[in-house]
């Protein structure tokens, strides 16, 4: 069985003590909640909001920028294939 991958806080890199933990136990934030901006026309706000990969620094399927990339929590990588390879 494969376990689920903790969600590490964007703000302060603390690992979130559980797979489901929804905020950050050390600082608050909201874990996974990287989303699409474009709240009017984007397939992933249609109905519910569906949080993007914590890395993204642009929606892939509207092109508008996420919330972690408007609060400047992220930026566009050099490397993104190296870089976002889970272990
Ligand atoms: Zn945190
Ligand atoms: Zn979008």
């Amino acid at each position: 069985m494969e376990t689920m991958e903790k969600h590490i806080c964007i703000k302060c890199h603390a690992t979130a003590l559980d797979e489901d933990s929804v905020f950050c136990y050390n600082c608050g934030y909201p874990l996974n909640s990287n989303y699409c901006t474009n709240e009017v026309s984007c397939d992933y706000n249609n109905g519910q909001q569906i949080p993007l990969p914590e890395f993204a620094c642009y929606c892939d399927s509207c092109g508008s920028e996420t919330s972690y990339f408007q609060e400047k929590l992220i930026q566009p990588s050099e490397n993104p294939q190296n870089e976002h390879t889970f272990n």
